[in-house]
């Protein structure tokens, strides 16, 4: 590290007569650290991956990562089918392709958007490398420096470092037992424009909520719409669990509602395989270009060979059955986890009850850190992420987030103990 003595140095002192850009360097631990633009400022190192190291541990239950269960994937389907592409329109499918996805797999996405209500024209489905890509394919061609972006409080930790790396400031607004609280929200945007802040849009995942397990009612749904239309607020709606509900049948998207003032964010992730990295964005006619540009300036195209093998699959395979399959075992392991809390956990601590998806939220009675009380877990063979994970400002310290869907019951509910006894010690001190 530089030393104050050095910087402040003058010409003809007592200092070796090296010059100074090479002392300069020679003390830097970073040399390149001048050199980076300011937007990778906002760059951190997910708390989530960092985590990874130890929660992999076979000895650890990891309730920490967010990693889809795929094991019921009927693999010799998806060899045959693979086989079939590679031998019958192989050369097509390892060439380059569109900018904006090939046309076939955007007509399978309008179908699988039909299952939450959205009628949508291929040509205003933009394919993305995941729905990760999509959200920095939207950051890219919204924000600018300075701007403010409205987050869920708390929200996924992917999203704050896209909205990091565009510098932008991320403005959380409340949450309750329906996810986004849409007088919270106008409040928000009231206040930021009155004191001369430009707000882009709000980022709201309205099913099963990654971090807090929460989903919106249609008549939430509703109310946010409503609040963005009298704000002209954008919405963007990230929905990669949607179809992965436990009870009944999907609640309409929030894009369901509005064909203007909504930019969708889908993903075949969680509802076939990560691994294929595609997503998309069905964005208002209008922005569709834009977004075309910017992933022709991100990739030339998405992936042309994954967006076949996911076509191919989609054709082939009753996906939809398969999709209830993987619901079928979330579900299992949601069960799993909410009997181990309700018999482990001691007084106080309060979570959510999710009807999809991954996650539990968990809050800690007042006192308890999530944060401070990791490495003890850890040392205990059980992981969570903690609750500031999922904020911009270092808030969330009293929660911590809980994933169901890897670990077996068995192991889920050895897990929810470790963390019992942990707790319990914690509430003793
Ligand atoms: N949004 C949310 C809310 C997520 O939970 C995830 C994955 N964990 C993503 C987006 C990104 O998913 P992918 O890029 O695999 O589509």
């Amino acid at each position: 590290m530089e030393s104050t003595s050095e910087r402040e140095a003058a010409p003809g002192t007592s200092q070796p007569s090296t010059p100074a850009v090479l002392r300069r360097q020679d003390t830097r631990l970073d040399s390149y650290v001048d050199r980076y633009a300011a937007r990778t400022h906002g760059m951190t190192a997910s708390a989530i991956r960092a985590l990874f190291a130890v929660a992999n541990r076979p000895e650890v239950v990891s309730l920490a990562g967010g990693m889809p269960n795929i094991a019921d994937l009927p693999l010799d389907v998806v060899g045959s089918s693979l086989q079939q592409l590679v031998l019958g329109r192989g050369l097509q499918a390892m060439q380059y392709g569109s900018g904006q996805g090939e046309p076939e797999i955007r007509e399978a996405i309008c179908e699988v958007m039909r299952l939450e209500g959205i009628s949508a024209h291929p040509d205003d489905v933009t394919v993305t490398v995941g729905s990760q890509q999509a959200l920095d394919l939207v950051s890219r061609i919204f924000c600018d420096p300075g701007d403010v972006v409205l987050c869920e409080a708390p929200s996924y930790v992917g999203a704050l470092g896209v909205f990091r790396s565009y510098q932008c400031e991320v403005a959380h607004v409340a949450m309750d037992s329906e996810g986004l609280v849409p007088e919270a929200l106008r409040e928000a945007v009231l206040a930021l424009r009155a004191a001369g802040r430009k707000v882009k849009f709000v980022y709201t995942i309205p099913s099963f909520h990654n971090p807090a397990g929460v989903t919106q009612s249609l008549e939430r749904r509703e109310a946010i719409l409503a609040v963005a239309e009298e704000t002209d607020l954008l919405v963007i709606e990230d929905n990669p669990y949607g179809l992965l509900g436990f009870d009944a049948e999907p609640i309409p998207a929030i894009r369901s509602l509005s064909d203007d003032r909504v930019v969708y964010l889908g993903t075949f992730s969680k509802t076939f395989a990560p691994g294929f990295r595609i997503g998309w964005v069905l964005a208002p006619h209008a922005v569709r270009e834009k977004l075309v540009l910017a992933q022709e300036s991100a990739t030339l195209c998405p992936p042309t060979f994954s967006q076949f093998a996911i076509t191919a699959y989609l054709a082939q395979h009753d996906w939809q059955g398969q999709i209830k399959v993987f619901a079928e075992m979330y579900r299992e392991r949601r069960d799993a986890m909410l009997t181990g809390l309700r018999n482990d956990m001691p007084e106080g601590v309060t979570w959510t009850v999710p009807a999809g998806g991954f996650y539990v939220w968990l809050t800690l009675p007042p006192g308890l850190d999530s944060q401070a009380m990791l490495p003890r877990a850890v040392t205990a063979r059980v992981a969570y992420v903690p609750g500031t994970a999922f904020y911009a400002d270092g808030f969330g310290s009293r929660h911590l987030r809980l994933s169901y869907c890897f670990p077996t019951p068995a192991r889920i509910l050895e897990g929810t103990r470790r963390l019992g006894d942990v707790l319990a010690h914690e509430t003793e001190l």
